[in-house]
């Protein structure tokens, strides 16, 4: 039998049979007394039948007559009666048998029945016939004559032949004892099918709540005691459902924060196993975060520097900081806290990457000796210029005018510094307002191109425009994109050796509209394309041919400012190119509408 099912039978079992002991016990008591009742009734009859021989006139007549005669009634009434017949004397002799030889050997005057009967008149025991041995009634009744005593008449009946009415006495009785334990087994086996069937369902219920089926309820259970406690499992169920919902909401929110912080974080166990990260610290230690679950902090941060921050929280159980630069671009300040929860200790590690703010650091520094830098050539030109004139130059008036004549170019470069400077910054600060509005291509482009012309002349430079009479309007403040494309031609007539040529097309696209100002100067060699955007950036070829280094910077903050992009790309010794784009101003209804002003953005990225 299955185990399962044996334990749900055992207790209809060890029920069952202690009710069949007790109804048996029971039914066993009840037939004894019954049967010692019935049999103290059946002695009462047969001894009133004795009585009435002892006392029928035939017989004390044959008596008197002989032993002959008195055996013979002896025998008919013992055929009647059953059982044998005695007749003793008063003296204990036997005078005659119901039975050839049944009074053989026995001592008729020493029987108790017999001994008793003569005292008392009439006697009977239930014990074994010395004749024969088995169970019987042996009765005495004195056998009176005119008031005197003739002899006694024993009656040796068998017991089986003294009860043979009994046992069709016990039949209903053990048939109604039969059907009550039929009854009595049938009514607890359906109880405890219907108990089993019930904690069935309560149990499958239960199972499926704790595999995570939080909406597993018990229906209908009746009122019992199974039912109230399937009310209260309801409630409880709910109560778990709820506080599940409410931790399920809490860990979404704070997944949701630690999702987006752009510090990492950690929590490692007591033993420096990492439990948790967000997807910044994975970021940063560049690990796969599934493959960075579960093992220990020092594999994941795979840097003795980061590991040891942790190390020193360990052995102080204090917040550890330490900042460090992992790489000669990136830099990192790790604080590891020790959190105590019960006896669940363990480290909140957080990462922050200050790449970003050393950056901008040594944007600050580089700028400041950059502008520093730049100062410092013209400054000095003026002060020798200054000191030779104090020497005596201002005595010879041609030399002054020359020196003179030198300083204003000091002084003017020193000017156009400090004005593309401030123009720089204030575009930086979103102080420039810009006046977008749909603007003819030709407006936009033209006047910067041909404001230079004379001096790619005087370079002996060959200056052409490609615009094509077709080109959409753009969305732009005209003057500001004069500016830009001024700076990119200015650049290209300042880079490029006479007989060379410089070219302004533009060319519309998705939405967009790309400027090009080719030339076919010096070039820029590649490991300095990528900065010449930046500020007082200028590569070495160049320094000769003057310039601050800004004119890049503030076109690269215009075009962006417009919503445009600017690059270039160069072949050293043969040429460079430079593209904008600007957005089509396809969006705007009409041209007549309100020019939109925006601030130029700041950027930091240069
Ligand atoms: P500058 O005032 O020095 O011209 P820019 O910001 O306009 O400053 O240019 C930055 C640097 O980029 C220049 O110093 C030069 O080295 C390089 N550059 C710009 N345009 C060209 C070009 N057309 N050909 C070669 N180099 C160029």
């Amino acid at each position: 039998m299955d185990i399962r099912h044996w334990e749900r039978w055992r207790p209809v079992l060890v029920d069952g049979l202690l009710i069949l002991a007790l109804t048996v016990g029971l039914a066993l008591y009840l037939s004894l007394a019954i049967h010692s009742r019935v049999q103290e009734g059946l002695v009462a009859q047969e001894m009133a039948r004795l009585q009435r021989l002892a006392t029928l006139p035939q017989l004390v007549t044959a008596w008197r007559d002989g032993s002959d005669e008195l055996q013979t009634l002896l025998s008919q009434e013992a055929a009647v009666l059953g059982g044998r017949l005695a007749a003793v004397s008063n003296a204990g002799q036997l005078r005659a048998v119901s039975h050839p030889a049944a009074g053989d050997g026995i001592p008729w005057a020493s029987l108790p029945e017999v001994r008793q009967a003569i005292s008392q008149g009439v006697a009977h025991a239930l014990r074994p016939d010395p004749l024969t041995e088995e169970p019987a009634l042996l009765a005495a009744a004195v056998v009176m004559e005119n008031g005197r005593p003739l002899g006694v008449l024993h009656w040796t009946l068998p017991q089986a032949e003294l009860e043979a009415g009994i046992p069709a006495l016990w039949r209903p009785i053990g048939r109604a004892a039969v059907i009550a334990l039929a009854l009595l087994v049938a009514l607890l086996t359906g109880r405890a099918i219907q108990t089993s069937r019930r904690i069935r369902r309560l149990t499958e219920v239960v199972e499926r709540v704790t595999q995570g089926d939080l909406d597993a309820r018990i229906h209908s259970l009746g009122s019992g005691e199974i039912g109230q406690l399937a009310q209260a499992f309801n409630r409880m169920a709910d109560k778990l459902q709820k506080q599940i919902k409410k931790r399920g909401r809490e860990k979404d929110r704070l997944n949701t924060v630690l999702h987006v912080m752009t510090d990492g974080v950690l929590i490692l166990n007591r033993h420096g196993r990492v439990r948790l990260l967000n997807p910044a610290a994975a970021r940063l230690l560049r690990v796969e975060p599934e493959r960075a679950l579960r093992r220990s902090f020092i594999q994941v941060a795979r840097d003795h520097r980061i590991a040891e921050v942790w190390t020193r929280c360990r052995e102080s159980g204090q917040e550890e900081v330490a900042t460090m630069e992992l790489t000669p671009t990136q830099f990192l300040r790790v604080i590891v806290t020790p959190f105590l929860k019960g006896k669940d200790r363990g480290y909140l590690v957080l990462l922050q990457d200050l790449t970003q703010l050393r950056r901008l650091q040594m944007v600050r520094q580089d700028f400041i000796s950059n502008i520093s830098h730049e100062l410092r050539t013209p400054l000095a030109s003026l002060q020798a210029l200054v000191e030779t004139l104090q020497d005596g130059a201002l005595e010879d008036p041609p030399a002054a005018r020359r020196f003179l004549g030198r300083m204003e170019v000091e002084v003017d470069a020193l000017t156009q510094m400090v004005e593309e400077l401030l123009e720089l910054s204030r575009i930086e600060s979103g102080q420039v307002p810009l006046r977008l509005r749909s603007t003819p291509v030709l407006e936009a482009v033209l006047p910067g191109v041909e404001r230079l012309r004379p001096q790619a002349e005087r370079a002996q430079l060959e200056l052409a425009i490609h615009l094509p009479p077709d080109l959409p309007p753009v969305l732009a403040d005209a003057v500001r994109v004069q500016q830009v494309i001024t700076n990119l031609v200015h650049n290209a007539i300042k880079f490029t050796p006479a007989g060379g040529r410089v070219e302004v097309s533009a060319q519309a696209g998705e939405g967009e509209l790309t400027v090009m100002v080719a030339d076919t100067g010096i070039g820029i060699p590649p490991q300095d394309l990528p900065r010449i955007f930046e500020r007082f950036y200028k590569t070495d070829r160049s320094r000769a041919a003057g310039g601050t280094g800004l004119g890049l910077a503030i076109a690269k903050h215009v075009v962006q400012a417009h919503g445009g992009r600017i690059w270039a790309e160069s072949v050293l010794g043969e040429g460079s190119r430079f593209y904008f784009t600007l957005p089509l101003a396809e969006s705007m209804p009409d041209d007549s509408a309100p020019p939109t002003d925006t601030a130029l953005a700041r950027s930091t990225s240069s």
